[in-house]
């Protein structure tokens, strides 16, 4: 009796399962998903652990290769048996010394500094000039050939509105075209740490070394270059060699459509000289944490979900284009339909569409729904593009790119020996693991979807639209005339 009334029960739960709506069906997982993160969310363990036992972990560096070995074991104790490895090759540039000492009433005294990435050896010494914030137009009227350009690395205050700021390397390569002997580079974020990242386009050494100093430095040396004109030295002692590295890609096949895949992905390196939490221990336990929640509560979207630790992201987005051209090999290209990038994700309140406009019905909507199972979401979403991160060779391809919108704290600093994990709580990487999860499982799961693959042409107006035409010609990676 008791059996056969559990077996009435049982299809009456069958019958409500089939009759749920959509809309109650999204909320359903979403709830389901908020609950989850709040009894379960590892990603904080995980920073912790990423951060503690590897440490900087450059690509090609043994402690990089380790935290290969670690992520890829984590996702297969989630449940995964798709994980694979994707090795690739690139130039690893070696960190040696860097010191600037700047003239102070004819004794030259040390100044702390950093060598950005790709800096040559080199012994130098020479005027320093003031060139603002190194953009093309703030050469006019100087003679900056033999001389050493300070630089400032974001766009200062009283910068007209309009101007848009350029990558450090292209800042370099200005520099370079306008005969610099070297540069001093000037952190944008405030305090007193110097700050690394690549002044390289291509991997390639370049041809005249470049140190950076604090926000703090760099700005009372601007005031002291008003009233008396001062000489530097830089000594930099680099080399580089050809190294591998390896993305970890964990595979969730779609149930539907196994031939559509929707990525997910975070950048596993940090530089040599950082703890990297923010850049990019968040993203990467982010990317992981969700991977887990998939499985914990079965999951099983529509389309293919390949979760992917991309490589050497900071030395020149290696891991993601090497991601790309497996891809294409294999005919899957034409089958990704979003990529999601997760990179200094922490604190999420909305999502940058990268100016993909077609997405914005369905985020807003779906928004809606997740607020019913997070409150405190504010279904924000925006839309700038960048090239900065693993993403650019996704949107190169037409694909659809886009990532969470965070919220970062004063304490929070990137690509400095300052990027420690104390500064993020566990509640700022479940933030984003809660909502990226329910995003991505909409797109995972969803009957279609809005955005689909450019044309190179779409893809050549985009980028003209988008201001990145510029950037991309001085950089020699324009490739769409
Ligand atoms: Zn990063």
């Amino acid at each position: 009796m008791i059996a056969k009334r559990f077996f009435y029960l049982f299809i009456l739960s069958l019958a409500l399962i089939s009759c749920e709506s959509p809309r109650s069906h999204y909320v359903r997982v979403f709830k389901s998903i908020d609950l989850e993160v709040n009894h379960n969310s590892q990603a904080h363990n995980i920073l912790n652990g990423i951060c503690s036992h590897f440490g900087p972990r450059l690509a090609g560096c043994e402690k990089a290769i380790q935290s290969e070995e670690y992520s890829s074991l984590l996702f297969r104790s989630y449940g995964y048996d798709q994980v694979f490895f994707q090795p690739f090759s690139f130039t690893q540039w070696i960190r040696g010394s860097a010191s600037l000492e700047i003239d102070s009433a004819g004794v030259f005294r040390p100044v702390p500094c950093l060598a950005l990435a790709y800096t040559p050896s080199a012994r130098i010494n020479g005027r320093i000039v003031d060139v603002g914030n190194g953009l093309i137009e703030d050469y006019s009227g100087l003679n900056v050939s033999g001389k050493i350009v300070l630089v400032y690395l974001g766009l200062l205050p009283g910068t007209p509105a309009g101007v848009k700021n350029m990558s450090r390397a292209c800042k370099l390569s200005f520099a370079i075209a306008q005969g610099a002997a070297g540069c001093i580079a000037i952190n944008q974020e405030p305090g007193d740490l110097p700050v690394t990242g690549s002044a390289s386009f291509d991997g390639q050494i370049i041809k005249i070394p470049a140190v950076s100093i604090s926000y703090n430095r760099g700005m009372q040396l601007k005031e002291q270059l008003k009233t008396r004109s001062r000489m530097a030295r830089i000594t930099t002692n680099h080399t580089s060699r050809p190294v591998t590295a390896r993305n970890v890609v964990a595979r969730l096949k779609g149930n539907r459509f196994p031939d559509e895949t929707i990525v997910i992905g975070a950048h596993l390196d940090s530089w040599d000289i950082s703890p990297g939490a923010l850049d990019n221990a968040s993203g990467v336990a982010s990317v992981l944490d969700i991977a887990r929640l998939f499985k914990s509560l079965n999951l099983q979207p529509a389309r293919t979900i390949d979760f992917v630790l991309f490589m050497a992201e900071e030395q020149g987005h290696y891991g993601s284009e090497s991601y790309i051209e497996e891809a294409r090999h294999q005919n899957r290209l034409d089958g990704i339909r979003y990529m999601f990038n997760h990179d200094m994700t922490v604190s999420t309140y909305g999502f940058n569409l990268m100016c993909r406009y077609e997405s914005d019905e369905l985020f807003q909507e779906m928004g809606l729904l997740m607020q019913k199972a997070d409150t405190s979401y504010a279904n924000s979403l925006a839309h700038f593009t960048y090239l900065g991160s693993d993403h650019a060779v996704f949107i190169f391809e037409g694909i659809p790119t886009f990532t969470p919108l965070n919220r970062y704290e004063p304490t929070h600093t990137y690509h400095t020996t300052g990027d420690g994990p104390d500064h993020i709580t566990s509640g700022m990487l479940e933030s984003n693991v809660k909502l990226s999860a329910m995003m991505l499982y909409v797109l995972a799961d969803a009957e279609t979807l809005p955005a689909n693959r450019f044309t190179p042409e779409q893809v050549r107006q985009y980028l003209i639209d988008n201001n990145l035409q510029e950037e991309l010609v001085i950089s020699g990676a324009w490739i769409w005339d």
